[in-house]
């Protein structure tokens, strides 16, 4: 069987797009293997008509619309994409083709490698600091990371607080006027919530700890398919949504801009009325 398209992630921006094209009529197959970004938000405050809502009940929810709505869904990790006469997905559950292909695979998030690593995750450890640095406002800042994503968060944190200190975990790095600690983190200590952050050499006072090691999705798809992408590793997508090949297109985190459930839901939406086209000017397309 030909699917319409095949989304890649069950995050707002997969689900917000398989909605739209399934009551469109067209025939979307949605492939994931966890709940992205949001099965790691504790709780979401800032979206539209809902306060306080856990991260992966935002998910089951829209996980659950969509399987009313009988969009088919596979719970595998794609290991790999072609592209010939159509779209070919290799997944761990099972090889699936397509006319279109959306690609929702979100930001990849590396974590510390330490036992205590998601000991205060939500007390003091955050992986996003335009959703909890204000809650760090004039308070001592800790942030991990040396790449791209570092500085880009840093360049959110640094309108909350003027007391940040960048954890490199050993890289050489160079921003001028912030503590610079290369010394990898060996402990996060505290009693209910995150007090400091233990290095091989010295301790060091945190009251929110910031976390953006590695890089960001959808790279590695990236350049085995040529895909573009911008300094920061974000896919690069026309006004329409679509990648430099033809009938792949993206949204959500992968492509950048504001990461933000919001964000996700709109790119979603609008990449299906793209999409949508495409399938009606290539109606032939078998
Ligand atoms: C801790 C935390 C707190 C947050 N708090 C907020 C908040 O308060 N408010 C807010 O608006 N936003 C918040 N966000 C951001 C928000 O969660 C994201 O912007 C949003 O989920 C992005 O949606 P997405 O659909 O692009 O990707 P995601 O939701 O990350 O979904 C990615 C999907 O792709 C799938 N996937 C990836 N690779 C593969 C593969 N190879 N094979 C199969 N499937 C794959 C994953 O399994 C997942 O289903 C938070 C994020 C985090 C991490």
């Amino acid at each position: 069987m030909i699917y319409d398209t095949i989304v890649i992630g069950r995050g707002p921006a997969g689900i917000s797009l398989a909605i739209y094209l399934k009551r469109f009529n067209y025939n979307p197959l949605v492939i994931a293997y966890s709940d992205g970004a949001l099965g790691d938000a504790h709780y979401i405050d800032n979206y539209y008509g809902l306060s306080h809502i856990k991260g992966s009940e935002l998910v089951e929810a829209g996980v659950k619309q969509a399987k009313e709505l009988q969009i088919d869904m596979v719970d595998a990790e794609v290991t790999s994409v072609e592209v010939l006469d159509h779209i070919y997905v290799t997944t761990t559950n099972g090889n699936f083709e397509a006319k279109t292909l959306f690609l929702a695979m979100g930001k990849k998030k590396s974590g510390l490698k330490i036992p205590t690593a998601h000991s205060f995750d939500g007390s003091g450890v955050s992986y996003c600091a335009i959703c909890d640095g204000f809650f760090f406002k004039g308070k001592k800042i800790g942030l991990v990371g040396a790449g791209a994503y570092m500085e880009s968060e840093y360049n959110v944190l640094k309108r909350f607080s003027n007391d940040i200190t960048i954890f490199t975990e050993g890289e050489e790095i160079n921003i001028p006027d912030v503590k610079i600690v290369k010394d990898k983190i060996i402990e996060l200590c505290g009693s209910d919530k995150l007090e400091y952050v233990q290095t091989i050499g010295e301790k060091y006072n945190i009251d929110g700890l910031f976390i953006a090691l590695g890089t960001q999705s959808g790279a590695s798809l990236a350049s085995h398919l040529g895909l573009a992408t911008d300094e920061k590793g974000y896919l690069i997508v026309d006004k329409n949504y679509m990648t430099n090949i033809n009938h792949i297109y993206a949204g959500g985190d992968i492509i950048g801009g504001l990461l933000q459930v919001s964000k996700a839901v709109s790119d979603g939406a609008n990449a299906a009325i793209s999409i949508k086209k495409d399938l009606d000017i290539n109606k032939d397309m078998e």
